[in-house]
């Protein structure tokens, strides 16, 4: 398995200093698992390159340890001849200083920015190519793959999961051994070489800035830690905190993208309106339990607190830094002794079923699922729907005909940078017809704020009730 680095910036044998390996010589490391061998396949003033080698001693690896898996699979695999978490820990060990940004001789070079590609003989890519460019063209890489045949000798047997990658970008050095440390174990199918508990803080640790925004995040956590479904969580809570607002384009510092979201709704105080329908959907419902899911700032959740019908009021959100600030606006630090008790924040992800949301009368769901990818919305559905299964679901989402109505919005884009889809009436009612159906609800829709006779309203709200 072999790692290419190369450099066209002039004088290209920086990268010498930058990997703390001299050009001229052919250096070897022992590793737990095998050898890495660092050369130069070329280094002159133009162009340099950095091959690291990854001598993987399979037997050596399944030395000691059971045969759990099947002897020969044990010995007869693609660790030695495919990128994987061994190449993570080379990179760490015999590349570790430039992966942290770190040139004693010269510090100005690891800092700046440089013509850098790196080509990877050979990828397994799971996924395929749609997958490998979802995962490095959002990080601005330039992405090239030359998938191979099972075997030249026998094209009739097709193309092999095999690719020779090369992914270019100008960055630093660090950056490019940090994307990779942390990517290439995710295009890989095998029992990871490491994953313990460590790996969660390496991966936030390598991941800070770039991956908690990337809109892969989910897949790349979850890969990463091996389907670990306690460690992913955590990961994307931890992540989803990290990630700052993203702002609207034209937004400026003064304008978060929430901000811009509201401005464009304000003349309409619509935020208002939808709210006074949700609550009353949810009185009308005569629930005493209520759920408000994906609850954010608690703007519903102070509404319903102010009723004495709702007796028990659960908010849950998936970002813990929502919930502070819903936790501080709604002073629930300081609430009197007869209200404690009545409500309560957790913190969760409507991706996954949680017997917490159990037993209560009704959920509102207020303009959430445009945040969740289309792919997921099938989790959400039967958590919701199966699972939790609320007598009364009162649902909103924008209505995406409305949004030409709005100049600074239009035909072609979304309310907010963060939305995933915004639904037509005809998309969100046909959607939600077909989960009352499948999961014995009957459903009605109500419109939210001023209809207009064509594009109808800019809000649309979905009231499921089951006997
Ligand atoms: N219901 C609130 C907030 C809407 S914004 C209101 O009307 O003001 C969408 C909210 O959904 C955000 O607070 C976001 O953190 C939350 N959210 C997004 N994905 C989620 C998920 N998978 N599980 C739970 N909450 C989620």
């Amino acid at each position: 398995m072999l790692l290419t680095i190369t450099t066209t910036q002039s004088p290209a044998t920086d990268l010498g200093y930058l990997l703390h390996k001299h050009p001229d010589r052919f250096q070897s490391y022992d590793l737990s698992f095998g050898q890495a061998h660092v050369f130069y396949q070329e280094a002159d003033a133009g162009r340099c390159s950095a091959c690291l080698l990854l001598d993987v001693d399979t037997v050596g690896v399944v030395r000691g340890k059971g045969a759990g898996e099947g002897l020969l699979a044990q010995y007869v695999n693609d660790r030695p001849y495919a990128a994987s978490s061994f190449l993570s820990v080379a990179i760490s060990q015999v590349y570790g200083s430039a992966l942290q940004g770190r040139c004693n001789d010269r510090p100005e070079l690891a800092a700046a920015p440089r013509p850098l590609s790196a080509r990877l003989d050979i990828l397994a890519v799971r996924g395929g190519e749609p997958f490998l460019r979802a995962v490095f063209e959002p990080l601005g890489y330039v992405v090239e793959a030359e998938r191979h045949p099972l075997d030249d000798r026998f094209p009739e047997w097709g193309e092999s999961p095999y690719y020779s990658v090369t992914v270019s970008k100008t960055t630093t050095l660090s950056d490019l051994l940090t994307h990779l440390y942390v990517l290439v174990p995710v295009f890989d199918n095998q029992k990871h070489y490491f994953v313990g508990d460590d790996e969660l803080e390496k991966l936030l640790a390598k991941g800070k800035g770039w991956l908690s925004t990337h809109p892969e995040r989910e897949e790349i956590a979850k890969r990463y830690l091996k389907f670990r479904s306690s460690l992913f969580r955590e990961a994307l809570a931890r992540l989803i905190d990290e990630e700052q607002p993203i702002e609207a384009e034209g937004a400026s510092d003064e304008q978060p993208a929430e901000k811009v979201e509201a401005a464009l709704e304000n003349p309409l105080s619509l935020n208002e309106q939808r709210l006074g329908s949700v609550l009353a959907a949810l009185r009308a419902s005569k629930a005493r339990k209520v759920l408000d899911l994906g609850c954010g700032e608690g703007k519903l959740l102070r509404n319903l607190l102010k009723d004495k019908q709702f007796e028990e009021i659960v908010g849950m959100d998936v970002s813990i830094r929502t919930l502070e600030i819903a936790q501080d606006r709604l002073k629930l630090d300081r609430l009197p002794t007869n209200q404690e008790g009545r409500i309560k924040l957790i913190q969760g992800s409507l991706m996954y079923r949680d017997r917490r949301l159990e037993g209560f009368d009704a959920a509102a769901v207020v303009e959430v699922i445009e945040h969740l990818d289309p792919p997921r919305l099938l989790a959400f559905e039967r958590v919701l729907f199966e699972f939790a299964r609320p007598r009364t679901v009162v649902l909103t989402t924008p209505n995406r005909e409305y949004n030409v109505t709005w100049e600074n919005v239009g035909a072609e884009r979304l309310r907010h940078p963060d939305h995933r889809f915004e639904w037509t009436r005809a998309e969100f009612q046909a959607w939600a017809q077909a989960i009352a159906t499948r999961f014995g609800y009957s459903i009605k829709f109500l419109p939210i704020g001023p209809e207009d006779g064509e594009l109808g309203p800019p809000t649309q709200m979905g009231v499921f009730e089951r006997d």
